[in-house]
């Protein structure tokens, strides 16, 4: 049987594992923590990665374990106003094949473990894999405790710090100089979450959304650094300033990402999720492009022929991920502008018309 050895066990490794052992074959996942599981708040996920989720039959568990939201609503920071929102109802979900899911991303990590667990996956803990090497169609992966892991292919999903990247693409994370704050707590009486919401200020955003069935309010809080949560928003409307002491103070997040590369194939190895393709979460995407790798690599794979897989996953995957990456930190730029730019950002998207899809049918249509 064909081996399929999978580094990283975070949401894309996991994706990747379960979508490979759904060919048939024995994947084992090496993880290098002492447990499986995933440190944060909520994820977005979008009918791209939802339509996938609904074809390995897990999306029922997801949507059970989360939200289905009303709207995507885009306010300005610092007044409130309602300037757009994207209706994510029937008619969205008609659109796309399948529904807009905020999930809390330890209960997306917990359904896709138990889901590699259940297809058969081997799941290895305590395991850094430092280097793999490659040749004559075997792949192997050399561990820091000096064991060596061998199959047919490695899939590196070792994330943003990817050390496996290394092997590849000389290139180091950049610093987008933002940093975000987050937060869940048990959902206050007094907040409206039918929504998910983002609030864009100078060099600043919010964004607020329920998870678990509304049990949960989730938050972000994103600004430009270095700077303290009360002095930079300060400023802004009364529903960022009630939502602020709900975040966690004691951990942070760089906002980090790398330009897009056109090589994700070395031999026997190819990147997948982060370590292939990190970007900035304005589009909610980082996760999503994580599971339609695994989806891809998975279809071209089914066949057997392993080199014809990796350069055709190589060849779909690269040019859709880089205008997401792009366009991600695009969108960052428009969230975040000030003076006239906000003033004309604001204009465009209240005229916006809301029955158009023009800006998301490229990321969320097939
Ligand atoms: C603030 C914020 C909000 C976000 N919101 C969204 C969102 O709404 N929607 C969305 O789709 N995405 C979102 N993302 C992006 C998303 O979180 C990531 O893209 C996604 O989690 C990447 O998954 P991954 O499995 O590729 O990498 P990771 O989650 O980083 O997993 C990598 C795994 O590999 C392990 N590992 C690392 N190195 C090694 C090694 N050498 N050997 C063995 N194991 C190793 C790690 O321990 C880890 O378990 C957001 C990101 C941030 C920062």
């Amino acid at each position: 049987m064909s081996e399929v050895l999978v580094v990283g066990g975070g949401i894309g490794g996991l994706a990747a594992a379960f979508a490979q052992a759904g060919t048939g074959r024995s994947v084992r996942v090496l993880e290098r923590s002492a447990e499986f599981g995933e440190v944060g708040a909520g994820l977005q996920l979008g009918p791209n990665a939802t339509r996938v989720l609904a074809a390995w039959g897990l999306l029922d568990r997801v949507v059970a374990a989360g939200v289905l939201p009303r709207r995507l609503v885009f306010r300005d920071a610092l007044t409130g106003e309602e300037l757009t929102h994207l209706d994510l109802g029937e008619g969205f979900r008609e659109r796309y094949g399948a529904p807009y899911v905020v999930v809390h991303r330890s209960d997306l990590h917990a359904i896709l473990l138990d889901a590699c667990a259940g297809a058969g996956v081997e799941l290895v803990n305590g395991q850094y894999v430092e280097r793999v090497t490659t040749e004559g169609g075997r792949a192997r992966a050399h561990c820091a405790d000096g064991s060596v892991h061998e199959g047919d292919v490695v899939v590196a999903a070792d994330g943003l710090q990817s050390a496996l990247r290394a092997q590849l693409v000389p290139d180091q994370p950049e610093d987008s100089g933002y940093v975000a704050y987050r937060g869940t707590c048990s959902l206050p009486g007094d907040f409206d979450t039918a929504d998910v919401v983002a609030y864009l200020g100078p060099e600043c955003h919010f964004v607020q959304y329920a998870l678990r069935g509304g049990e949960l309010l989730n938050q972000v809080a994103v600004f430009r650094g270095p700077g303290e949560l009360e002095a930079v928003f300060g400023g802004c409307c009364a529903d960022i300033g009630k939502g602020l002491p709900y975040l966690w103070r004691d951990r942070h997040w760089p906002m980090l990402d790398r330009p897009p590369v056109g090589t994700w194939v070395q031999g026997r190895m190819a990147l997948l999720g982060d370590a292939a393709h990190p970007m900035l979460q304005y589009l909610a995407q980082g996760a999503c492009q994580a599971i339609e790798d695994a989806h891809v690599l998975a279809e071209q794979s089914a066949g057997g022929d392993w080199d014809r897989a990796l350069a055709a996953y190589q060849e779909i995957r690269v040019p859709r991920t880089a205008r997401v990456q792009t366009t991600a930190r695009l969108w960052g730029d428009i969230w975040h502008v000030d003076g006239v730019a906000r003033v004309l950002r604001n204009e465009l998207f209240r005229t916006r018309d809301l029955s158009s899809h023009t800006y998301v049918d490229w990321l969320y249509g097939s």
